[in-house]
């Protein structure tokens, strides 16, 4: 699931949301689900439509804030602070680090513990992950493409395709992975 795009099945049919945000199993917004322009776009309106109940003045207020949220929806380039709760994309990076970073200090030869632990740790993690729509498509990923963790370049491989099947969902470029390890581990040779 893209969850920079709208789910309407996850939604209150009578409520319109802006693009990019998915709301929580507990039907509020998903802060870790959605993107931070749509985010802030959605609490805006929330804000806007309840300053303005029964007064015609603020009630014009709420209509140029909302409009002024949803353009802000469209802008790509949107930077969280560093101080403030992860969107989906500061959760996604730190995550693939934390992720590729263990792939690189995996060992090339692990014992039958170090590969029952880490096929464990991404079991579990595919369960926890705090994006719940992402979190489904992976585990479905790991149930249509076993983990591979015989060797260190077994598992970066395989997580690297792993991280192409999101960015192909994502419209996003391949990642060449044969170059894992220069990314992750040694830094590019040229
Ligand atoms: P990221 O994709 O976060 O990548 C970080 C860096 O990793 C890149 O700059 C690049 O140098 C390197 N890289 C890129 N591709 C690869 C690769 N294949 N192998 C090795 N290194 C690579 N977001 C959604 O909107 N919907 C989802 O369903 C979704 N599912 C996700 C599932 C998981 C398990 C994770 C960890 C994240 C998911 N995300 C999802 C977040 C998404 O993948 C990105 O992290 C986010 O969009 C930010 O993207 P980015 O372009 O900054 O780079």
């Amino acid at each position: 699931v893209d969850a920079s795009e709208p789910r309407p099945g996850n939604s209150d049919p009578h409520k319109k949301l802006p693009p990019g945000m998915v709301l929580g199993k507990d039907g509020k917004p998903c802060r870790t689900c959605s993107s931070l322009a749509s985010f802030t776009s959605q609490t805006k309106n929330l804000r806007a439509s309840s300053a303005t109940a029964g007064s015609a003045a603020s009630g014009a207020a709420a209509a140029a804030a909302a409009a002024g949220a949803g353009a802000g929806a469209s802008t790509a380039t949107a930077k969280l602070p560093d101080d403030c709760p992860a969107d989906v994309e500061t959760l996604g990076r730190s995550t693939w680090t934390l992720l590729h970073s263990i792939a690189a200090t995996y060992p090339q030869r692990p014992t039958t513990a170090e590969q029952s632990d880490l096929r464990t740790f991404m079991g579990v993690f595919s369960r926890l992950y705090p994006c719940w729509v992402c979190a489904e498509d992976f585990q479905a990923y790991l149930q249509q493409q076993q983990i591979r963790v015989g060797s260190r370049d077994e598992f970066g491989r395989w997580l690297c395709e792993a991280h192409n099947a999101v960015n192909a969902k994502l419209g996003k470029d391949a990642f060449d992975c044969a170059r894992w390890e220069e990314r992750w581990r040694t830094g590019w040779k040229d």
